[in-house]
């Protein structure tokens, strides 16, 4: 088996005029969860059908498992399809709708029940196998589609919006089942969400989609702790942005002009002295003070609000300059600042990023 499971070199798709998909390069390894995450309309289902052989691309080439399949059918491709519809067969029942792809390859009775009860156990639904559809959840329906995709062992499993039909407290369970699932039999499985949750939550990386390009590719950590673009920045997670200029730079330190303050940060891009630069900072990560304390910098500020969402408070602080930052802290930390109050805020230099 080789290392690599799929790779798409130089991908394009264009309908008619409009190009949707603009020169994509990935690699994904074999026995990878590899999530496409992007805002409705980036391209990511064009990308996933291009890997099933649904959309030819207009330009570059789709290789699976060593093999270009530019002009090789879906149907025999190794992977499978699974699709937020489910696309059950509503007259047939469970088992007769798992065995479906088994049959019309004219495997034998014995072997083809013997997989359909593997597959349904797979996904916990061994008591199912004569229920029609109608009678099935709609968890239990994403379960059956689940099996039906697994059958016949393909390399690739393909994911669209799986679990976007169900509820949340269901899709996150089924979040957990899915991720399990994977790493029991180790198949590659490339999952199409425009939820950043579900994507940091579920993938070994992580390739975020804007305007039918890949912004960047990584693991959950490198995508949310070292955002390579305002766009990624802004889109996973939360983020504090600042526009700042460079005011200072030491062997270790880019020191930028923010509120009037200096402020050091370690970048991991190269910057220039007065060069104008964008930089993030995640909510939890900025620190809180009553009072100067000394050590690093800190800047003055003003506590606006704070907003409640369960576990954690928001606290809105203003800045001198007009800017405001949003800092996130358990409820005793924050019921510690009051409205109205004179703060300082602060955090480490290398917990912020500079990004394009
Ligand atoms: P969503 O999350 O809404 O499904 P997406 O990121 O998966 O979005 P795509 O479905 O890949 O996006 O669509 C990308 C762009 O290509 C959209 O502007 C869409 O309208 C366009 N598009 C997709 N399929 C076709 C088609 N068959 N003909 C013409 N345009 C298409």
């Amino acid at each position: 088996m080789s290392e690599l499971m799929v790779t798409l070199n130089n991908v394009v798709k264009s309908f008619d005029d409009n190009v949707v998909v603009k020169n994509i390069n990935m690699d994904i390894k074999s026995g990878e969860f590899l999530t496409l995450l992007g805002p409705s309309g980036c391209g990511k289902t064009t990308t996933l059908r291009m890997i099933a052989g649904f959309e030819q691309p207009t330009d570059g080439e789709v290789i699976i498992d060593g093999k270009e399949v530019s002009n090789i059918p879906p149907h025999k491709r190794d992977v499978n399809t699974v699709f937020q519809s489910y696309a059950l067969f509503p007259h047939m029942n469970v088992s007769d709708n798992v065995a479906f792809g088994l049959k019309m390859k004219k495997i034998n009775k014995d072997d083809i029940k013997r997989r359909v009860m593997e597959a349904l156990k797979l996904v916990q639904l061994e008591g199912f196998a004569k229920r029609k559809p109608d009678q099935l959840s709609g968890g239990q329906k994403q379960r059956v589609a689940i099996a039906r995709a697994l059958v016949n062992s393909p390399k690739v499993l393909l994911l669209d919006e799986p679990l976007g039909a169900l509820d949340l407290k269901l899709r996150k369970q089924m979040q957990v089942e899915l991720k399990h699932l994977q790493q029991k039999l180790g198949i590659t499985f490339i999952y199409v969400t425009h939820d950043q949750e579900e994507a940091l939550t579920m993938s070994d990386r992580i390739a975020v989609m804007n305007g039918g390009i890949i912004e960047q590719l990584g693991t959950p950590d490198e995508i949310y702790e070292r955002p390579a673009s305002r766009f990624v920045a802004d889109f996973i997670g939360e983020t504090n942005l600042f526009e700042g200029k460079v005011v200072g730079l030491d062997e270790q330190h880019a020191y930028l002009d923010l509120s009037g303050h200096k402020v050091p940060i370690i970048p991991t891009t190269k910057v220039s002295l007065d060069e104008e630069v964008s930089m993030a900072i995640r909510p939890e990560r900025v620190q809180l003070h009553n009072e100067l304390n000394g050590a690093g910098f800190a800047i003055p500020g003003k506590v606006v609000e704070h907003i409640y969402v369960g576990s954690i408070i928001k606290t809105v602080v203003s800045l001198p300059g007009g800017d405001q930052v949003t800092v996130n802290k358990t409820p005793e930390v924050a019921h510690s600042f009051a409205v109205d109050q004179d703060v300082y805020v602060n955090w480490e230099p290398d917990k912020a990023v500079i990004i394009a």
